[in-house]
């Protein structure tokens, strides 16, 4: 423990440091614009979880040669509508931008395109990949798998990732409108929060060691075993996202997902795929009045409102009032 007071960052200092211990674990420039960048993102607008704290794991990912901080990637276009990434081992983010202006014009010039890739790591947070497609006024969905943690409905043992998906669309006169989300009940990051806090989870969230449900942290790290979100509905769509993720970008299964133990890292190589539809060229003029409808049906509804609009309410108030770093984070980036 530092007795350090929190500091607050304003987004510039948070790119800024983020760049810094980038380039200082040996990243190069390209990629560690792009990572510091995101990282950047994540702290504006959330999840928090992805961004400053991912940097001790980045550099443990360059130092223990896990990850390539060089990475030289490279996109190929195999079919009219499939574009093929291969990460070079670096992280998929830069990848992911090198694709993305081709993966665009292929959705305007065909409707729909796609992009895959493999030998890539850890994407983080799935919105930053899908709202540059719903800003060019296209409708996205990205999925990618990871590490198995997740059983099957009533299965004993972990098959897949926490295998996130995030769908974006434009909106008319706003922001789009962009979400994202993991396919278990809760992220592996709150159980450990919740253990380190001393207090049991809100739902039952994973397994103890003898297969049943449970809500406590402590047993749900020993077993390593969360439950899919919504039973065997989420246990279908983690499954979906294994196909679309590994089986068609060549990634590695999420129950093979183990190489990163001999490097002693925390982040997950996987395979995602993110497909554009480009709404114009589907045949309902009214495309966006529909997306507006749909919006203005859950706006004023009780409580409820748009999915991920949450970010933009988190991004007003980190550009108008900075980002506060603990203490003990700033003094382990200090020290990197
Ligand atoms: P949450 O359950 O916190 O949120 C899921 C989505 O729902 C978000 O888009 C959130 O956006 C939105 N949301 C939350 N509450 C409400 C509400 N009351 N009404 C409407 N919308 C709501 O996310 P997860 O814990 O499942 O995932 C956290 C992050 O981790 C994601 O960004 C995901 O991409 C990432 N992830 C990455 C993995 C990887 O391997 N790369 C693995 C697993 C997760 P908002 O609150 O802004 O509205």
């Amino acid at each position: 423990m530092t007795d350090a007071p929190t500091k607050t960052l304003s987004l510039e200092e948070v790119k800024a440091l983020a760049k810094s211990v980038l380039v200082s674990a040996g990243m190069d420039e390209r990629g560690s614009d792009i990572l510091a960048d995101l990282v950047m993102r994540s702290e504006r607008d959330d999840p928090r979880s992805h961004g400053l704290r991912m940097l001790p794991v980045y550099a443990q990912s360059f130092e223990s040669k896990y990850a390539n901080p060089t990475a030289n990637p490279t996109v190929e276009r195999i079919a009219p509508g499939v574009l093929r990434g291969d990460g070079d081992n670096g992280y998929y983010q830069i990848v992911g931008a090198d694709a993305r202006d081709e993966l665009i014009g292929m959705a305007r010039e065909n409707g729909i395109a796609s992009f895959t890739c493999a030998n890539c790591h850890h994407l983080g947070a799935l919105r930053f990949d899908t709202e540059p497609l719903a800003q060019a006024g296209l409708v996205a969905l990205g999925v990618v798998n990871s590490l198995s943690m997740v059983v099957p409905q009533g299965g004993l043992r972990p098959v897949f990732g926490t295998n996130p998906m995030s769908f974006a669309c434009p909106r008319q006169e706003a922001e789009p409108v962009v979400w994202d989300q993991a396919s278990s009940v809760a992220a592996l990051m709150d159980v450990r929060m919740a253990a380190a806090e001393g207090h049991d989870l809100a739902r039952p969230s994973g397994l103890d060691t003898s297969g049943q449900p449970t809500t406590d942290p402590n047993a749900i790290l020993e077993t390593r075993s969360l439950l899919p979100f919504g039973e065997h509905k989420g246990a279908a769509i983690a499954f979906l996202i294994e196909v679309l993720g590994a089986a068609l970008a060549g990634g590695t299964l999420s129950v093979d997902n183990k190489e990163r133990e001999s490097f002693g890292a925390l982040n997950i190589k996987g395979g995602a795929t993110l497909i554009a539809i480009d709404p114009s060229r589907f045949g309902n003029p009214a495309f966006n009045d529909y997306v507006t409808r749909i919006c203005a049906e859950i706006e004023g509804n009780g409580t409820a409102r748009v999915p991920g609009d949450g970010r933009l309410k988190n991004r007003a108030a980190t550009e108008a009032n900075g980002v506060s770093v603990a203490p003990d984070l700033m003094a382990q980036l200090q020290a990197l």
